[in-house]
This record gives C-alpha cells, structure tokens and sequence, in this order.
C-alpha cells in the first residue's frame, strides 16, 4: 500500500508563488485553491492531499503531524523555532527581506526603544544580539502604522518592493535576514513514510531547479 502524504499550504501571499511550483512537482489540486472555501483538497495524486490554513500555522501543523509536509516561509519558521520538524529544501519563492524600519529622516531614539512586529521571537533575538534594550508589541498585521501613530519607534517586517514603506513614509533601516519559503517535513514522518517523504522532496527538487514558464 503506497503511503499517504498530507501537505500543509499557507493561504495568502504564498501561494500565488506554491501553485506553479506544485504544478511543476506533478501535483495538481483537485479544486481551484484561490476560489474554494474548502480546507482539505485532494489532488491528481491519490497518495497526495493538501491542506491550506493560515501561514503562521503551517509549522505547527507539521510539528505535531497533522500534516507530513509543509511549505512555509523562513520567517514563520524563525518565529515557530523548528521543534519536531526538518527544514529539507529552499524552494526559492516568495523571496523578501526581513527588515527594522523607522519614519524616513527620523532618528530612532537613545534608549529602551518600542519595536512593533508579528515575530515577536526573531526581533527578541536580533536586538538582544545588539544589545539593545527593546519593549515589544506584537502586533497581527498592518505594522506599518505604528511608527505613523506613534505606538512604536521601529517596525519588524518583511520587505519586498518597499512600495508599502514608501507609501507610508517609511525606510527600511537594518536588514535582519533574508527570506524564502521553505519546505520542512515532519520528524516522524520521514522515519516511518521515508520512502513516499524522499520521492516527494526529489520532484520538489527537480520543481526548484526547473526554470519556471
Ligand atoms: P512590498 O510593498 O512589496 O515591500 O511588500 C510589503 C508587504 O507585503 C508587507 O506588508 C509584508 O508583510 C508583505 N510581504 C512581502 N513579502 C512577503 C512574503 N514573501 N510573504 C508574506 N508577506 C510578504
């Protein structure tokens, strides 16, 4: 009996860069993913199901094995840490930055600073690092505007085109780490379904170095 694989996709900016790659991979879902309010899809590969939540959970839906496999961008898995799960390829898509940035031709302050984010982990981390003391406020989206309203002096936030800085009257001041998403597999999984875990990653290989259409 072949295995059965469940792949975890993010919903959402992602996957506009996933599909083409999963296309190039063999696996083509069952549904149209953009349109469909469904969660759980089945595709032209019996063995393959994918499932799409919320890119923040991708990580954690693989660590406890909901899902075999899972395609998530470097931040999200900066931020999760990486318990129980292997990061196995780059997959080259969905490419920023992970940036500090502050109000153009503003000096950031002396002192404790207030810093904005949704990785509230990764920005801990860099400013302990720099040995600079930081008050965090995690924020789910937006974060742009803080600096505007004054609830922080710098944001933690991925760039890609800087258009959405620049629109608010922002500059991207320190680079922090350069992201792309990644395909990560389960610990478990690739013990007890090692064979089905190895194709898999092999057809992302080849997906990877391809070049797309
Ligand atoms: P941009 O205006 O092209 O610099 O894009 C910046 C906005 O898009 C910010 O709100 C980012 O959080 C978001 N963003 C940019 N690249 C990515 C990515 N690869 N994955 C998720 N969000 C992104």
């Amino acid at each position: 009996m072949p295995e059965t694989l469940t792949i975890a996709l993010a919903k959402g900016r992602i996957l506009d860069e996933t599909l083409p790659l999963l296309a190039r991979a063999g696996i083509e879902p069952s549904d149209d993913l953009n349109t469909s309010r469904k969660l759980v899809f089945s595709t032209n590969q019996p063995t393959i199901n994918l499932v799409l939540i919320r890119s923040a959970d991708v990580p954690t839906y693989v660590q406890y094995g909901a899902a075999d496999i899972g395609i998530a961008g470097k931040d999200v898995l900066l931020e999760h840490g990486g318990e129980g799960l292997y990061e196995r390829l780059d997959l080259k898509i969905a490419r920023c930055r992970l940036v500090t940035a502050g109000i153009v031709g503003k000096p950031v302050p002396r002192g404790r600073l207030k810093v904005a984010t949704k990785y509230p982990e990764i920005t801990r981390q860099y400013f302990l690092e720099k040995g600079q003391q930081v008050e965090l406020i995690k924020l789910y989206g937006s974060m742009e505007l803080a600096p505007i309203v004054g609830l922080a002096d710098l944001i933690v936030d991925l760039v890609d085109t800087g258009n959405t800085l620049k629109a608010n009257g922002l500059v991207a001041i320190d680079h922090i780490v350069d992201i792309s998403s990644r395909l990560i597999v389960n610990r478990a999984s690739l013990k007890m379904k090692n064979q089905a875990v190895k194709e898999l990653v092999e057809k992302f290989e080849q997906a990877v170095a391809e070049p797309s259409a």
